[in-house]
């Protein structure tokens, strides 16, 4: 017979294991728990345990009610993707604990995970934000130009609305602050202006863009 040393407890009900699950994923205060999470933060029962009780890790975790980390499938391109979304949604460079639903589709630890540390994740995305200059084509000014008036037709270079990258780099520019009043402004609230306007032929670059608030470019008016 062969005798094996064992600290933890092997005896608990379902509704035991299940209940420590949830404890220690509130003690962490995160909406998700890997079984290395779950013995290094005082589980009471090993994940082994766990995992053998339920048929796997994911199913005891879906059992608890807490969410299942699912990070094999996640590119880096993903989670780039999702960080410019965050950074724009803020205005501003997330925490790490800011990454989290439902404002983040991925939590820190899949950057941890798939980057080495959040910090590394911020240094590569900083780089792929920088990588891609805009698309420089021809495009046609859609602007209804009224056949009586005398505006000119401008031809422009760039399209009228900045994209995703280049909204991340305004707003590391100029913060997430109306460069006019300074007042902080996040979501919907935050206004990508051309400072020469795009009808008298200003670009969608990052020299002619400024953030600014909803009164003020409303108040600006031809954007
Ligand atoms: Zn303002």
């Amino acid at each position: 017979m062969k005798f094996e040393l064992n600290f933890r407890n092997n005896f608990g009900t379902d509704q035991e294991l299940l209940e420590d699950i949830k404890r220690i994923s509130e003690k962490l205060k995160q909406d998700k728990l890997t079984s290395r999470e779950y013995d290094e933060n005082g589980g009471q029962f090993s994940s082994g345990t766990v995992s053998r009780r339920f048929g796997g890790w994911n199913k005891a975790l879906e059992k608890a009610g807490v969410g299942i980390t699912v990070l094999s499938n996640i590119s880096k391109d993903n989670l780039l993707q999702n960080l410019e979304e965050v950074w724009i949604t803020l205005g501003r460079q997330p925490t790490s604990r800011e990454m989290r639903q439902p404002l983040s589709n991925y939590s820190q630890r899949g950057y941890i995970t798939t980057f080495g540390s959040w910090r590394k994740a911020l240094v590569e995305f900083v780089e792929y934000i920088n990588s891609a200059s805009e698309p420089v084509e021809e495009h046609n000014s859609n602007e209804t130009v009224d056949s009586d008036s005398q505006e000119p037709t401008y031809k422009h270079k760039t399209k009228r609305i900045p994209s995703e990258r280049l909204k991340v780099q305004v707003l590391m520019r100029d913060g997430n602050k109306c460069r006019l009043c300074g007042v902080i402004v996040t979501g919907d609230n935050i206004h990508f202006d051309h400072i020469t306007p795009w009808s008298k032929g200003g670009e969608t670059v990052l020299e002619n863009l400024q953030v600014l608030c909803a009164p003020h470019n409303l108040a600006k008016g031809d954007c």
